[in-house]
């Protein structure tokens, strides 16, 4: 049975000790076809995949095709497909890179990476998601202290469904050992410095002890791409990037 959004709460509470393969099964079996996923292909995005494959196939899973994604990414997703054959879906914003840059004068992303990620992934997210009941996620609470606080289920008030994040208890380590045990096949970037990869004008390769976000939008203040919103230390939610 679903839960109301009151009941959210409670029910990411007795979850806190289930493996991530039964959290996508509750989520499969109480939003059926209801159920979707965006992901980057990310080491976290492909480990849930291959979870997946073997719960359901009902899941919408699609990838924001943003038009600056590395061509190692697009080719992890053929490589997913191939070998678990669930369809990934390509969406893409409805102004083309040419003609947004067209429109300002050149690409925005060191301009104003914000209104770049609001026209190449908010915008289409939230066209992608509409009708859906529940997305997942791959939030890990262990990436940075802002993601520390996430629920393993919850409801998202931005995009107005409930949003799961199978993976929240789960570590680096977890995630890379699933990922080799089972021959998950990967962005092959993280082998060379990339841990988190997002678009290529906006992701470095990154050093020793800095965390896995430090590549993303580095030398900016931007830590986010304002699909998630995050809750701070105080509980209080906090949206990392104004719109
Ligand atoms: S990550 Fe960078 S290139 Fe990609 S949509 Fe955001 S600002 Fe634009």
């Amino acid at each position: 049975m679903k839960p109301t959004r009151e009941e959210l709460p409670s029910v990411s509470s007795a979850m806190e000790d289930w493996t991530p393969q039964e959290i996508l099964r509750w989520a499969a079996e109480t939003y059926g076809p209801k159920l979707a996923m965006a992901t980057a292909f990310g080491a976290e995005g492909c480990a849930i995949i291959a979870m997946l494959s073997e719960i359901t196939r009902d899941v919408y899973l699609f990838n924001l095709d943003t038009g600056y994604q590395f061509p190692e990414t697009l080719e992890t997703r053929q490589r997913l497909m191939d070998k678990y054959g669930l369809p990934v879906h390509l969406v893409g914003a409805e102004q083309s890179v040419e003609a947004m840059e067209a429109e300002h004068g050149g690409p925005i992303y060191d301009k104003n990476p914000d209104l770049c990620c609001h026209i190449r992934k908010v915008v289409p997210l939230a066209g992608a998601i509409k009708g859906y009941e529940a997305w997942i996620s791959a939030i890990r609470r262990d990436q940075t202290p802002a993601r520390a606080n996430q629920p393993i289920v919850g409801w998202d008030k931005k995009f107005e469904l409930v949003k799961v994040n199978p993976l929240a208890n789960w570590t680096k380590k977890d995630v890379w050992n699933f990922i080799l045990k089972n021959d998950v096949p990967y962005n092959p970037l993280h082998d060379q410095g990339y841990p988190s990869i997002g678009c290529w004008p906006c992701t470095r390769a990154i050093g020793a002890g800095d965390d896995d976000r430090a590549g993303r939008w580095a030398g900016t203040a931007k830590t986010e791409c304002g699909l998630h919103i995050l809750n701070n230390a105080a509980g209080k939610e906090k949206e990392l990037v104004k719109l």
